[in-house]
């Protein structure tokens, strides 16, 4: 079975196993795990900010986010097909009180400035008032786009001009630091907070990484207390994670083979293929071939999985353990699946 599903399935490999097996540990809760200090340490380095914290995952480190830069009753505001908005439960409104306000962040998945000016809103006696705004690099649902510093940045300066701080949702801002050749730490430099996940294309079993300015950081750990994310002997999940930071280049490799997959889809009849910025290979499906979730069934019966972000499109994405030979088979597969259609 060729899993494309998510970056979410690889899986520790034996070099990440190894560190797991050695990891010295301590209980995290008391600040007492040096593992887990070491990749708090090295990812807020990495990252340019002051502190970090490791959670236990990207959703949770994004609601610990809004939580701790929100009060009840205030507007986050966000692109409207952002994890965030659409995969977190409504976690906004469970966790810290807040109403959402969503955004169309149409073409590219990216908010201009004027339209987040538009929508930004100021405490009145009727008016809750923005509290933060959210931005997501690479973009999931905007086949994993890649989205450069200085948008980032234009987007943070009129939030900042009113007085709110914004979080970047991270999860694979390594595709999008590699997409674009550049540090993670240049996408950060403009924003007060950001997640980056440690469980996608770097391959940790587990965990994400919440990093910002110390302050901010110390209310979170709190914060994931209150979440029940507090962890005791973490470091052998940390121990991964250091792995992962330090192999962060290789999603590179994933890119090329997003490429080769897009390419070998487009010669498919009835694909209309988005060619991939970083590692996700978005296609609409002609509807007179099948459906998204008829296309997937038939995929699973000879050997290939993907997801479907629409009624008509199709998602697959590349990751460490799909190796160059597993894509040539996976568009062979495809192939089949069309085949079955005809
Ligand atoms: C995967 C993902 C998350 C959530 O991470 P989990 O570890 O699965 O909770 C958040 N934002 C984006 C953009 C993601 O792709």
């Amino acid at each position: 079975m060729i899993d494309l599903r998510s970056d979410t399935v690889t899986r520790p490999d034996p070099t990440m196993r190894d560190a797991i097996a050695e990891a010295e540990v301590g209980d995290d809760v008391y600040g007492e795990d040096p593992t887990v200090n070491e990749l708090e340490t090295r990812a807020a380095d990495i990252l340019g900010t002051d502190a970090a914290l490791y959670c236990p995952s990207g959703t949770m480190a994004n609601q610990v986010a809004i939580d701790v830069w929100t009060e009840p009753g205030q507007e986050l505001l966000l692109e409207a097909a952002s994890h965030i908005y659409r995969y977190e439960l409504g976690g906004a409104a469970r966790h810290a009180g807040v109403q959402t306000r969503p955004v169309d962040g149409r073409p590219r998945g990216v908010l201009p400035p004027a339209r987040i000016e538009e929508h930004l809103t100021e405490q009145a006696l009727h008016v809750a008032g923005t509290g933060l705004v959210a931005l997501e690099n690479t973009h999931n649902n905007y086949g994993g786009r890649a989205i450069e510093p200085a948008a980032i940045a234009g987007a943070a300066e009129v939030a900042h001009e009113a007085g709110v701080p914004v979080h970047l949702d991270g999860a694979r801002l390594w595709n999008a630091a590699a997409a674009q050749h550049i540090a993670p730490a240049t996408f950060v430099d403009h924003v007060d907070s950001v997640m980056v996940s440690l469980s996608k294309g770097l391959g940790a079993p587990v965990g994400s990484i919440l990093a910002g300015p110390r302050g901010f950081i110390d209310e979170a750990r709190r914060s994931r207390k209150g979440f029940g994310g507090g962890m005791r002997q973490a470091g052998v999940l940390a121990a991964a994670g250091l792995v992962g930071l330090d192999r962060r280049q290789s999603v590179r490799a994933d890119h090329e083979r997003a490429s080769r997959l897009a390419e070998g889809m487009t010669a498919i009849d009835g694909l209309d293929v988005v060619h991939p910025e970083t590692n996700i290979v978005v296609a609409d499906l002609d509807p007179v071939v099948a459906d998204a979730e008829a296309w997937l069934a038939t995929g699973e019966d000879i050997g290939i999985l993907g997801t479907d972000v629409g009624p008509q499109t199709l998602r697959y994405v590349t990751h460490r353990d799909v190796d160059d030979d597993a894509i040539e088979t996976a568009v062979e597969r495809l192939n089949e699946v069309r085949g079955r259609f005809d």
